[in-house]
């Protein structure tokens, strides 16, 4: 398995020269750019990596680049061109933000500092490689701060212990609550900070607007992390409604969602799920606050006039429900029979 490691460099005095190197970088970019362009125009032919490689063979001493930077450079341009289908790409100027890709040959990692082209970066050590360096790059953030990313061959996780069979509804109120009972709070960190962030705004503020925006979004995406970890290892089986959030985000109810970051819970889970091998399941959720989980009977709280509705007790059986808890039994349940269908 594949992953990057990111480390922030340590000192700011670095940046001036990390600048610099992106600059060439940028350089390198659009000159593929332009090489493209005119190719296009004058031979009719997309150049191949290799034609770019040619072109661009004896500059890195000049640039002040590791050769194979300016090889990852063109690679990572060929790539990007595929990807988007198209004749040309947008120029690298002084606004993008700043990228130096290089080879695990081009580099030496040292404990905390990593040197490359001569010039020596350290960078805060957070954790420990789990592996041999494939390849990486410096790289900077929206705050214009500078990283240095490993990609590591990892071995692969293992495979989940757990034996539980969870059933999970995705809300607004609580983020998720599982079949067992357990609630996942959404933060709402977001909410709360939106004012903050609206202030800023409104007195061009906008730097203060930025670092808070990326500080929500680091935290709920590490929240989120931690949440689909302690499932998946816990967890043999997991069902989740299908609820479309994208439906949802044309109501008046969008803040609500984007604060609970559902798709992004979404892929989190179904990936550690693979990873973990665990059996993962998304079932339809028709029904699923209105039926009955013991007995079937549908007198259920209904729709979005429903929602204040917390707590109803079925008619037909006299169980009494949590709102969500008895959903997540359903979707459980209707998990279970999907499966037994395959
Ligand atoms: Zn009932």
């Amino acid at each position: 398995m594949i992953r990057t490691f990111r480390y922030r460099i340590k000192d700011s005095s670095a940046a001036p020269q990390l600048t610099k190197l992106a600059q060439a970088c940028s350089l390198v970019w659009n000159f593929c750019n332009e090489s493209q362009e005119h190719a296009l125009r004058w031979n009719q032919q997309w150049p191949t990596y290799q034609d770019l490689c040619k072109l661009t063979a004896g500059s890195s001493k000049e640039l002040g680049l590791h050769s194979q930077t300016v090889q990852a450079v063109c690679e990572q341009y060929e790539t990007r061109r595929k990807q988007f289908k198209k004749r040309k790409l947008r120029w690298r100027g002084k606004r993008s933000p700043g990228w130096i890709p290089f080879k695990a040959s081009g580099i030496k990692i040292m404990d905390d500092t990593v040197c490359y082209a001569g010039h020596t970066f350290r960078f805060w050590n957070s954790r420990e490689l789990p592996g041999p360096v494939k390849c990486g790059s410096f790289s900077q953030d929206s705050r214009q701060r500078w990283y240095v990313n490993f990609v590591v061959e990892v071995p692969e996780t293992e495979a989940t212990t757990g034996t539980k069979h969870i059933g999970i509804d995705l809300g607004l109120k609580t983020l998720a609550t599982c079949s067992d009972g357990r609630k996942i709070e959404a933060p709402r960190w977001y909410r709360n900070q939106q004012r903050r962030i609206a202030e800023h705004q409104r007195k061009k503020r906008s730097r203060q607007a930025r670092n808070l925006q990326a500080k929500i979004a680091h935290r709920r995406k590490d929240f989120l992390h931690k949440e689909s970890d302690r499932l998946t290892k816990e967890c043999e089986l997991i069902v989740i409604g299908d609820v479309c959030s994208s439906k949802l985000t044309k109501t008046n109810m969008a803040k609500s969602v984007n604060d609970a970051g559902w798709a992004m819970f979404k892929t989190l889970l179904s990936y550690k799920a693979i990873a973990r091998k665990v059996v993962y399941r998304e079932v339809s959720e028709r029904l699923s606050t209105q039926t009955c989980s013991g007995c079937s009977a549908i007198g259920g709280p209904k729709g979005r006039e429903g929602l204040g509705v917390r707590e109803w007790v079925c008619g037909e059986c006299n169980a009494v429900h949590d709102r969500d808890v008895n959903a997540a039994m359903n979707i459980l349940r209707m998990g279970h029979h999907t499966l037994a269908l395959k």
